[in-house]
């Protein structure tokens, strides 16, 4: 099984529908009771297409807006699911990783909708659908569509068996800097379409410029402890640090986070 940024939530919809019981508005409780078996269909497509990584794919719009409307289902997400009895799916996701999936530096501020719920309204409370995010990566994100975008899905995007992510060291003036770029073997069979995928979203979220940036800080943070390692242990004990800080900074089982790729270029820099 190839790892993903985030194993796919335990939480179920199906418990979630189920629990709506207390809907105030007796017909519309029927209702989403009557639409169950529907929209758990969709969810179960949804997977599919994920396994794929064919979210473009997936119908934009409310088939069933007539029975349903896209104001219902979002009435559903914000006051049954965030703040009703469905807040421990919510919750369950919000805590599901420290680290936002997205840009695998920042921390989670919020939970988001991966595909946007003002445009596929039936996802609205499926946690397939609900990612934890950062805030900055959510207002980049904000409801774009699956056809106009590439974002990652941290459930089901592949890319985390691969190192894509690598950075140079260079020395202007005595300060060291990083320089970050995308680096995906040719010899994969679909090198053309991850090298698309990948260098949208890192133009997307200006993420190399924040990973230049961030590396430089850390790097002056961290280069007294590097020369006191050195002059204790000499080369080996240093490089030797860089290999178990490597490894730490393979955050949520990635290989691509900015501070991995950091060590990465320190430890094959010598
Ligand atoms: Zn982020």
């Amino acid at each position: 099984m190839p790892q993903r940024n985030l194993p796919i939530p335990p939480v179920k919809m199906i418990e979630f529908i189920d629990t709506i019981s207390n809907y105030t508005d007796f017909e519309k409780k029927e209702r989403f009771k009557n639409y169950k078996g529907y929209i758990l269909l969709q969810e179960r497509l949804y997977f599919l297409r994920g396994i794929d990584n064919k979210f473009n794919y997936i119908s934009l719009g409310n088939p069933i807006e007539d029975r349903i409307s896209t104001t219902q289902f979002k009435d559903l997400y914000d006051r049954k699911l965030v703040g009703g009895n469905g807040r421990a799916i919510y919750n369950a996701i919000f805590k599901s990783t420290e680290i936002c999936p997205t840009c695998l530096l920042r921390g989670i501020d919020q939970v988001d909708h991966f595909l946007p719920k003002s445009k596929y309204p039936l996802y609205s409370v499926s946690p397939l659908n609900l990612v934890p995010i950062c805030e900055k990566c959510n207002g980049v994100k904000s409801a774009k569509d699956a056809n106009t975008f590439t974002f990652i899905h941290p459930y089901f995007h592949e890319l985390n068996d691969l190192t894509w992510l690598k950075a140079r060291i260079h020395i202007d003036s005595n300060i060291i800097g990083f320089n970050y770029f995308m680096d995906i073997p040719d010899t994969l069979e679909n090198h053309i379409e991850l090298e698309k995928v990948i260098s949208e979203y890192l133009k997307a979220l200006k993420l190399l410029p924040l990973y230049n940036s961030k590396a430089s800080e850390l790097h002056s943070n961290m280069q007294n402890i590097f020369r006191d390692m050195y002059d204790v242990g000499g080369k080996e004990t240093v490089l030797a640090l860089f290999k178990s800080f490597y490894k730490k900074g393979c955050k949520i089982g990635t290989s691509n986070s900015s501070e991995a790729v950091f060590y990465k270029a320190l430890i094959d820099d010598d």
